[in-house]
């Protein structure tokens, strides 16, 4: 018998989590994954990854649950009412990725005002070297951003753009104690703004909530950039308003249906499309990481969590 087979499973891995977290997992916890959990009864903790859905019957599914782990910051893949109303809390990964988000929501917005992924295409394809030009870009400094969503990522993205001398516009269900200016809808900041960046939850709150209105109103000279969720975007309207150049462009970092893309957006030059990838650097993923550890050894030990959601 080997000595994990001794300890009582009290943790199962869902979803698609990175091998080192696995790793992690296994060694301090002995946690199977759930295809291999052979027996249900006693886990009553839930690691999960990579946005893998967790509602009413994966819930049925693990009797005994009372955790739920996320490894993310963005929970919308969680039904946390229906846990709350089973008395099964649930925790993200909050701060400790704020940075690396805001790091890439600013550099998209930069991007798709300067053409930087645009002009490397544009090399590669030999356009360069058969004396093609490229067209002139835009400013950062002087353009109005609009942040959809001023939260943690939202104001860190928003104070990164600001040192690049944007103006900084933002909407939120409730105005900050900031010094940027509030708008009191998305169509209202959309149209004050060169660039929309959304930086929301994802989930039935924020569903479409950037729709044709948005669009129209950001305009033939406007961006979207979406770091948030594919959810936030209603993508037919986005495609159809690049379609009709109803707006310049789009930087996008999620998408409505992961890892699929659509064909029409994959094959537009208006717009930079990356897979999901605003945490994803070494060193804010093992955060992430060790804040999920954290997350599972309070629970277990106390019966809290470090960062509960709500
Ligand atoms: P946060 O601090 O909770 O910020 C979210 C903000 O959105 C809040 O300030 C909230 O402000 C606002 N909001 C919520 N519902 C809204 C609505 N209906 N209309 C307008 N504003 C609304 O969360 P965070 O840590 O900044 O993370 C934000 C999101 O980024 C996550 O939930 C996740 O979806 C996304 N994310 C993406 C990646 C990636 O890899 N692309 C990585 C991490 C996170 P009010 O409450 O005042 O409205």
């Amino acid at each position: 018998m080997t000595p994990d087979a001794q300890r009582p499973v009290r943790v199962v891995q869902l979803g698609g989590l990175m091998p080192f977290v696995r790793q992690w997992l296994t060694e301090r916890y002995a946690a199977p994954a759930r295809a291999d959990l052979a027996d249900p009864t006693g886990v009553d903790v839930a690691v999960v990854g990579g946005g893998a859905k967790v509602g009413p019957a994966e819930m049925d599914a693990l009797p005994d649950l009372r955790a739920i782990v996320n490894f993310g910051v963005g929970h919308d893949n969680i039904d946390v009412p229906e846990a709350t109303r089973r008395g099964v809390v649930v925790s993200n990964t909050p701060h400790v990725l704020t940075d690396a988000v805001a790091d890439l929501a600013a550099v998209l917005v930069v991007d798709v005002l300067r053409g930087v992924t645009a002009a490397d295409r544009f090399v590669r394809s030999g356009a360069w070297a058969r004396g093609e030009k490229m067209p002139l870009a835009r400013d950062v400094r002087g353009a109005v951003v609009g942040v959809l969503g001023l939260g943690r990522i939202g104001t860190a993205a928003a104070a990164r753009l600001e040192a690049f001398g944007a103006e900084v516009h933002y909407h939120s269900r409730s105005a900050k104690d900031v010094a940027w200016t509030y708008h009191p809808s998305p169509v209202e900041l959309a149209r004050a703004s060169d660039v929309l960046v959304v930086l929301t939850p994802g989930g039935a709150g924020t569903e479409r909530l950037v729709d044709a209105d948005v669009l129209d109103a950001l305009g033939a000279d406007g961006y979207l950039v979406n770091v948030a969720r594919g959810s936030v975007v209603d993508e037919d309207a986005l495609l159809a308003a690049l379609e009709q150049g109803r707006i310049a462009g789009a930087g996008l970092d999620v998408f409505a249906d992961e890892p699929h893309v659509p064909v029409a957006l994959l094959q537009r030059d208006d717009v930079v499309l990356l897979p999901h990838v605003g945490s994803a650097t070494t060193q804010t993923r093992e955060a992430m990481g060790r804040l999920v550890l954290d997350n599972v050894d309070a629970f277990l030990e106390r019966g809290e969590l470090v960062t509960p959601v709500g």
